[in-house]
């Protein structure tokens, strides 16, 4: 097998974030999400999650962001800050979290919707 970097987004795609205006302090995880991404690290893939947290702001969420992911059990490689924040996201590899999970939790190789 052949390990496989994810990069992942944190707000909507681990946990829920209701708006733009609420605290991410207020943030909650996605556990079984959680879970699916940490088999996947436990099978040696890289789990690099990015996130735009104050790229509008300008504010440091590290801490807020790396603790919050410590008391999820979020298993990483990595933790990015520094995502720059965006409407649409257009890119050839990009899943969309609803269509994602039908990654092989074994393999890591995943497949698409649309040929
Ligand atoms: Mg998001």
């Amino acid at each position: 097998m052949t390990p496989k970097r994810y990069i992942i987004d944190i707000d909507g795609t681990i946990c829920s974030h209701d708006t733009p205006s609420t605290p991410y302090s207020q943030a909650r995880p996605i556990k079984d999400r959680i879970a699916f991404f940490n088999t996947l690290h436990d099978a040696g893939h890289k789990i690099i999650y990015w996130t735009a947290r104050g790229g509008d702001s300008g504010v440091d969420h590290s801490e807020l962001t790396k603790k919050q992911l410590d008391e999820w059990g979020a298993k990483r490689t990595e933790l990015r800050m520094g995502k720059p924040p965006y409407d649409y996201w257009i890119d050839d590899k990009a899943f969309n979290v609803k269509d994602f999970f039908m990654t092989d939790i074994t393999t890591g190789e995943t497949t698409t919707l649309t040929p």
